[in-house]
């Protein structure tokens, strides 16, 4: 790791806390092992802990705890550890670690208009502080900030797909000049706590954001389903059993207000700002999934 990304890295993390310290928002402190974590159907094996004579999983997202967090506060972050097995061949993709930070943050009452605006205006914090505090590690790595002009252009996710085929990520990312939204992912393409939309069944309140230049997606994050029958209709169609997400339940079934968020993976914003090729470059101790670590 360069001395340049520590720099930005640190002023990165301290300018997300500025900004939404000044939005209202809490910090949570991070939840590294739970009873339930975000089930990820696609993407990773399970990493558990046992102890106390049951399993823990390795937080995968704080997404069930930040539901659980806003009865008490209705803006709360946290600055994230994640554990996700991602296959090895991710190792190579220059976006996957299998440990990573996400900033996870979550709003009571809020829609997918207001976190996405808040999306915008948290980039366009942190690219300021960026370029006013690190203009050196800046020139050294020879990047210039792309500009950030929000509101920032939005796609549906059936017109990426035919625009840039199903694999939409990569070509959208390669094709944009600046950071673009994708929303209205289908059910079945995402994970059951997603909001589906009450007027267009199948259809579901959230997005993610793609980083432009090739960097690929920034954030993932929408509206939640928190009605206990919703939640449970949702986890039958995915095939997944009611009895892992019991904690969730009961939960829900105690009242869970309607809530929306995202979560930002930290080292691949700073993976875009620096302009470098792997996350790895972003950490001074990185995870990289197949690859051994001597410290
Ligand atoms: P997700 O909820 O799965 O979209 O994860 C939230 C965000 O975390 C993503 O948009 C990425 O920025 C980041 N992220 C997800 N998986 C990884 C990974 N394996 N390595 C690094 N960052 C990741
Ligand atoms: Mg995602």
């Amino acid at each position: 790791m360069r001395k340049s990304l520590l720099k930005i890295t640190s002023v990165v993390l301290g300018a997300a806390r500025e900004f939404l310290a000044r939005q209202g928002f809490v910090e949570l402190l991070p939840v590294i092992l739970a009873p339930v974590t975000d089930p990820l159907r696609h993407t990773t094996d399970r990493a558990l802990v046992k102890a106390y004579g049951r399993e823990w999983h390795l937080t995968r997202s704080m997404i069930f705890h930040k539901q659980a967090a806003v009865r008490l506060w209705p803006r709360i972050f946290s600055f994230s550890p994640n554990i996700r097995l991602e296959p090895a061949e991710r190792g190579r993709t220059g976006r996957h670690l299998f440990e990573f930070v996400q900033l996870d943050l979550e709003m009571r009452e809020a829609s997918r208009e207001q976190v996405m605006e808040l999306g915008e205006q948290l980039l366009l914090f942190i690219f300021k502080q960026v370029e006013e505090e690190c203009s050196q590690e800046l020139a050294e790595l020879g990047r210039s900030l792309p500009p950030l002009n929000p509101p920032f252009p939005r796609i549906t996710y059936q017109q990426a797909q035919q625009e840039y085929g199903p694999e939409f990520e990569g070509p959208l990312s390669r094709a944009a000049s600046t950071p673009i939204w994708v929303v209205d992912f289908p059910l079945q393409a995402r994970e059951f706590y997603d909001r589906e939309d009450p007027t267009r069944p199948g259809i579901l309140l959230d997005m993610d954001l793609i980083y432009p230049q090739g960097f690929g997606e920034a954030l993932s994050g929408g509206e939640r389903e928190h009605q206990p029958e919703r939640i449970r209709k949702r986890i039958l169609a995915q095939g997944l059993s009611l009895r892992a997400y019991r904690p969730l339940l009961s939960l829900a079934e105690e009242g869970l207000p309607p809530s929306a968020g995202f979560g930002i993976g930290i080292e691949r914003l700073v993976r875009f700002i620096a302009g470098v090729d792997h996350v790895r470059e972003v950490r001074l101790f990185p995870r990289v999934p197949g690859e051994v670590s001597l410290l």
